[in-house]
């Protein structure tokens, strides 16, 4: 009996140290040492040269954070792109547009329900956050200033999108 209830603190103290390890937001980013922009303190608004960003941040973070770094941006390739991270099919290159906002950008998804729509008041704006419909995995924002014939603009991160041509 003692013997169960000592694992069971055993385990309850392993788990509570390792979570703070775990929660990836409390990560520093890998490449925290050789940026010398970052900083917790330091307030001041950074504008840096993309060459620049380049260096200092791992790729991951560099695709993800930065406008005009994907690939599919500016592809002209033909076919469909899916959620990278489940295979869902998510837009047709056929309804890809070129808007200048530095991210793959469409005016439709191939579905009603390919996306879910989210609405999201962060950062002192209101905006829709969009979803994949199978998997719920962020993949941008629509906003209503897209071309005909719908108006709207899905500004999607190129790092969550696969093609399949
Ligand atoms: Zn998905």
């Amino acid at each position: 009996m003692y013997k169960i209830i000592f694992c069971l603190l055993l385990l309850s103290t392993e788990a509570c140290s390792q979570s703070p390890n775990n929660n990836p937001l409390k990560k520093a980013p890998m490449s925290a040492s050789q940026n010398k922009y970052y900083s917790t303190t330091s307030k001041e608004k950074i504008v840096l040269a993309d060459s620049v960003w380049k260096q200092v941040l791992s790729p991951e973070v560099y695709q993800i954070a930065r406008p005009f770094t994907s690939a599919f941006e500016t592809s002209k390739e033909v076919g469909t792109f899916h959620c990278a991270a489940c295979g869902n099919p998510l837009f047709k290159s056929t309804a890809k547009f070129e808007s200048g906002c530095g991210w793959p950008s469409f005016f439709e998804p191939i579905t009603k329900g390919s996306i879910i729509y989210i609405p999201d008041n962060s950062l002192g704006m209101q905006r829709t956050e969009v979803e994949c419909g199978k998997c719920k995995g962020h993949l941008g924002h629509v906003f209503e200033d897209g071309p005909p014939p719908t108006g709207l603009r899905y500004c999607i991160n190129g790092v969550v999108l696969s093609l399949e041509k």
